[in-house]
């Protein structure tokens, strides 16, 4: 598999030194699954340092929290008998429950803990996030039990403002129903010998391979869809319940280790997203957002919104080195 990226140069005059005559570069890759192109930006940080102080945003948003320990019961919705019996689903501390905003026929929110109002990313150990994903998994199979139709199943996250998260208490939500996202088409039509070439390709190049933890395959996208944008796939895994209890403790420990490794680079605000894929294998990508500050610099600017490309500052083989350093 050919991993194809054009190395752009361009001019300036360039008012930091004078206006002398100043050379920048830099490169436009192609995704080899998905066809979609990046820009690498060298020699720049596009992100401001983070001021935003969570404890404190912590403190604001928890009177009158619907997730917290207190509020949970009378606060959140329920599923009707035929979809869940009891209602909520449990797995741990976790706690699921139907989103007041579906985005598909099925959506739920997963609370990490009602406890756990104040979770910092390096505090999403992997019991927590194994239990939440595991709730995820639960709902998944409800629904597919519910309506067999509903066999497109992701598990997503947002977390803090600058991800779209509107509920600071962290959380997880999913996602099934009978239409796949574009995302979700998109990756639906790499076939699992596309996946095993990529795989292959890239364990061989090794810059952008972080780890294999068992069965499931961590990397840096080649041509990332957002900043410091990590991979997973799980070969011969298609869809979100037929994940076992083996991957998704290899799910929840390389996530929890990526998650404290963007806190430590000041950037704790994320997203991800486990997209099942029927006919195809099961992947995760992981990428964080903007640092958490007022009047912050969207990481989502004309060429992300509406050219679908990323602009990244941190290059693929830095984030992997990065991660490398902090994986289980
Ligand atoms: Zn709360």
């Amino acid at each position: 598999m050919r991993l194809e990226t054009e190395t752009v140069r361009t001019e300036i005059l360039d008012p930091r030194a004078g206006h002398a005559r100043r050379s920048l570069t830099l490169e436009v890759r192609t995704d080899p699954l998905t066809g979609h192109t990046a820009r690498v930006l060298h020699d720049v940080e596009l992100f401001p340092e983070a001021s935003e102080d969570l404890a404190a945003l912590a403190r604001r948003t928890r009177p009158g929290c619907p997730f917290c320990a207190d509020r949970i019961e009378q606060a959140t919705p329920r599923f009707p008998p035929e979809v869940v019996a009891e209602g909520r689903i449990r797995v741990g501390e976790a706690v699921l429950f139907p989103n007041l905003l579906p985005y598909g026929r099925f959506a739920s929110v997963s609370v990490y803990s009602p406890r756990l109002h104040h979770l910092e990313p390096a505090g999403i150990t992997p019991p927590l996030l194994r239990d939440n994903l595991a709730a995820q998994r639960a709902f998944a199979i409800a629904t597919r039990r519910a309506e067999p139709a509903s066999r497109w199943a992701s598990i997503n996250a947002n977390y803090m403002p600058p991800s779209g998260s509107s509920i600071f208490h962290p959380h997880l939500q999913g996602s099934a129903g009978s239409q796949p996202t574009t995302m979700q088409r998109i990756l639906a039509g790499v076939t699992p010998d596309a996946w095993g070439d990529y795989l292959d390709t890239e364990r061989r190049a090794g810059t952008r391979y972080i780890a294999c933890t068992g069965r499931v395959h961590w990397l840096a996208a080649f041509a990332p869809l957002g900043p410091g944008e990590v991979r997973a796939v799980a070969p011969g895994i298609s869809d979100v319940v037929g994940l076992d209890d083996g991957v998704l403790d290899e799910l929840a420990a390389g996530t929890s280790a990526l998650l404290a490794l963007y806190a430590r680079l000041g950037r704790p605000s994320f997203n991800l997203a486990l997209y099942g894929c029927p006919g195809s294998w099961l992947s995760l990508r992981v990428m964080h957002r903007s640092p958490v500050r007022a009047y912050y610099r969207s990481d989502v600017t004309w060429l992300e919104r509406m050219h679908l490309e990323a602009a990244v500052s941190l290059a693929p083989e830095d984030v992997a080195a990065a991660a490398r350093e902090v994986f289980p």
